[in-house]
């Protein structure tokens, strides 16, 4: 497998790989990381590094991975609270209370695309497996936020809503955002129909470029560059946002990719948090 990336690097530490931007590597004050499917214990259609609980992997399993990325990214297992996705938008604020809802203690809530916290030390976690990662990083007020945009989220526009409950809890500034995008379904490869395309078309965004049709009423979409856009409508400088170039469909032997398994699959995840 080769990875090739102008934005991301792949760490590779005790055998477990997780991929980075260089973007947030340079805040000393972040960790980040998106996890691949290589360093973990989980086998069959899981191996090995499956980051989703409740898929049918054995929770012993995902347990460890999660201890094994922790270990390399150096952040505290205990420290980790996870999102309770199902293609809404509502963002949630979570503090040390939280701590470990999803991972180690049961979800407490349904319908938690996305999460945000001013805490240092509480890590924040999303999944993914061709969906569109969006971690944000307040520079001015050491505040984070992590979001999980499908199609649905996106043109909910879960992004938006993120920015602004961060202004709510955080007195956050839209131009203080540092914005990454992450590893999601590429415009080479995410292939819709008429339904999804009506529902893009109908915001005001800039179609033209992110919508682009095949004909038979099939289109290929790019769900980066729909987040780049309403991230920048909701008031993010365009240079502060960094998309991935790493397309997850196109590159299934390293991460997760729904589409590339026909849905039999281990999960990515995204953590984030201010150390
Ligand atoms: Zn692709």
């Amino acid at each position: 497998m080769i990875f090739t990336s102008s934005v991301m690097k792949m760490n590779i530490i005790n055998a477990v790989s997780y991929l980075s931007f260089e973007k947030f590597d340079n805040i000393p004050y972040i960790k980040h990381g998106f996890s691949t499917r290589m360093g973990g214990v989980s086998t069959g259609e899981f191996r090995s590094m499956n980051m989703s609980f409740g898929r049918g992997d054995s929770d012993e399993n995902v347990t460890e991975n999660y201890k094994r990325l922790c270990e390399a990214m150096g952040i505290g297992y205990k420290t980790l609270v996870a999102s309770a996705q199902d293609h809404h938008t509502f963002v949630r604020r979570v503090s040390p209370e939280q701590h470990g809802i999803g991972i180690y203690r049961p979800k407490d809530m349904q319908s938690v695309d996305g999460l945000i916290t001013n805490d240092p030390k509480t890590a924040l976690v999303t999944y993914f497996a061709d969906c569109t990662p969006l971690l944000f990083v307040d520079t001015k007020n050491k505040a984070v936020g992590a979001a999980h945009a499908g199609w649905r989220g996106t043109v909910g526009k879960i992004g938006a809503r993120v920015v602004e409950r961060m202004g709510e809890e955080f007195s956050t500034d839209p131009s203080d955002l540092l914005v990454t995008v992450g590893p999601a379904i590429g415009k080479c490869c995410y292939e819709v129909d008429d339904p999804v395309v009506e529902q893009f078309a109908a915001l005001e965004l800039n179609s033209s470029k992110m919508i682009f049709p095949k004909g038979g009423g099939k289109y290929m979409l790019d769900l980066l560059e729909a987040n780049r856009q309403i991230l920048m409508s909701a008031g993010v400088p365009e240079e502060n946002i960094t998309l991935s170039d790493v397309c997850t469909q196109c590159n299934s032997d390293l991460i997760w990719s729904h589409r590339a398994t026909g849905g039999r699959r281990g999960g990515m995840c995204a953590i984030l948090s201010i150390m």
